[in-house]
């Protein structure tokens, strides 16, 4: 299998090429150059995660020089359940729970996976690799969490200073050793600014190997595709019918994932996006108009994206906008709505949302009872409430357990260097 960049087909790359580059060199994204059918019976005899995904990423990894180390790759970094829980609902609604890795947020399984491969890609090479990564939350804990201790690979993390939760914060700062975390005074805008420099300023380069593990590596998508393959597999193994899905989507990586699940023949239904107030997307759909801008700040912040990247590959997939219309559907849920939902699906359901979460909770609400009856329908939880206890704990009135992997890393010490938003301050604290 080639990958593609979304801009120009005759710039192909191997997997191993395209997930040390990240982005194509004309600033496309790749995107595999075909879908294979992947249908049911393939997986017969499956329902692990590491046994779904290695026959599901079998035909991504032909032909690439990490083809033979794919198992153990996703043995590495699958290491942790992905529950599908049962709501107490009158239809048939089940919670995709995609928060039990080290960072508790769903990012861990791209990260986990990016890691375990450019490791390897890695191994042997004389020079040190420095990842660098802009985050606005939960991305940099979770990169930072997988590459520790790594050797031959330093991590450096940007992260806008006052403008992410306490608890995120520490997840940021909590590593050491190899991995450098940078409180820059500026926005999340400021860091992902220096990271784009630091790729463009020879003087760097020329002493260090660069690479960036940000959401729009193909490493990160064809992991999340796997938690999509295993579930809707065992949706309909047990009701004989497709899985119909609801995402909280803000940079749109999760919600591509699941529409690659749906092409290539597995048995998934439905697709809608849940955004909060940033609604670039739900009305593009509603109106025909693509009409990027700058975020808005809400409850569910990892969401907080105008001008959501993947849109290239979604748009690739789908040129037409009628077509990209019958593929996916969008709701917009404000702040109000998050807070309500939390409040009430705690005292209905006895279940705890994320922030992020509850965006799906509501929009599931929303669908109309009959709609509902005509799941299975399964909403995927991107983080878990305890990440988020500013916002959750009043709306519940009790105090959230802390998951114990979370709680480890919140007690250990910080390590953080202050710089200003400027080039010259990243590169210092990269040569340091
Ligand atoms: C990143 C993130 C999202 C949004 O996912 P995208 O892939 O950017 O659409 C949703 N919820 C949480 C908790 C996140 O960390």
């Amino acid at each position: 299998m080639r990958y593609v960049s979304t801009r120009d087909a005759a710039l192909s790359a191997t997997l191993s090429e395209a997930l040390k580059r990240g982005i194509a060199p004309d600033g496309g994204l790749y995107v595999p150059e075909r879908f294979p059918h992947l249908g049911v019976a393939l997986f017969e005899g499956a329902t692990r995660l590491p046994e779904v995904a290695t026959r599901f990423l079998a035909p991504f990894f032909e032909g690439d020089g990490l083809d033979a180390e794919m198992p153990a790759i996703v043995r590495e970094a699958f290491d942790f359940p992905v529950p599908l829980v049962p709501l107490p609902t009158p239809e048939d609604a089940s919670v995709l729970e995609l928060f039990h890795g080290p960072t508790a947020a769903f990012k861990d399984f791209g990260a986990r996976f990016l890691a375990a491969c450019l490791g390897r890609l890695h191994r042997g090479a004389g020079r040190t690799l420095t990842i660098l990564v802009a985050t606005s939350g939960d991305t940099g804990g979770a990169v930072a969490a997988a590459f520790h201790g790594r050797p031959g690979i330093e991590v450096v993390v940007l992260y806008p200073r006052g403008l992410v939760s306490p608890r995120q914060e520490l997840q940021l700062t909590c590593w050491g050793g190899n991995v450098k975390s940078l409180s820059v005074a500026g926005t999340f805008d400021d860091c992902q600014r220096l990271v784009k420099a630091a790729f463009a300023d020879p003087a760097l380069a020329a002493r260090r190997e660069l690479s960036s593990a940000n959401s729009i590596n193909v490493g990160r998508l064809l992991p999340q595709a796997c938690y999509y393959v295993k579930s809707s597999l065992a949706t309909f193994r047990r009701t004989g019918r497709p899985a119909n899905y609801i995402v909280p989507s803000g940079n749109l990586g999760n919600v591509l994932a699941c529409v690659w699940a749906r092409r290539i023949g597995l048995p998934v239904g439905e697709i809608v996006l849940a955004f909060n107030a940033n609604r670039t997307v739900p009305d593009y759909l509603a109106t025909g108009d693509w009409q990027p801008r700058a975020s808005v700040a809400t409850l569910a912040s990892a969401m907080d994206v105008g001008n959501p990247s993947n849109m290239e590959r979604l748009r690739h997939l789908f040129p037409e906008w009628d077509d990209l219309r019958g593929a996916l559907s969008a709701v917009s849920v404000s702040d109000e709505q998050i807070r309500a939902r939390i409040r009430t699906d705690h005292a209905r359901l006895g279940q705890t949302w994320c922030p992020h979460t509850a965006t799906a909770a509501e929009v599931y609400a929303g669908l109309g009872e009959r709609r509902r009856a005509a799941g299975p329908w399964v909403l995927v939880s991107t983080a878990h409430p305890a990440k988020f206890p500013e916002t959750v704990e009043p709306l519940i009135g009790a105090p959230l357990p802390v998951p114990p992997a979370l709680e480890r890393l919140l007690s250990l010490p910080k390590h953080v260097t202050e710089i200003p938003a400027t080039l010259e301050a990243l590169a210092g604290a990269v040569l340091a």
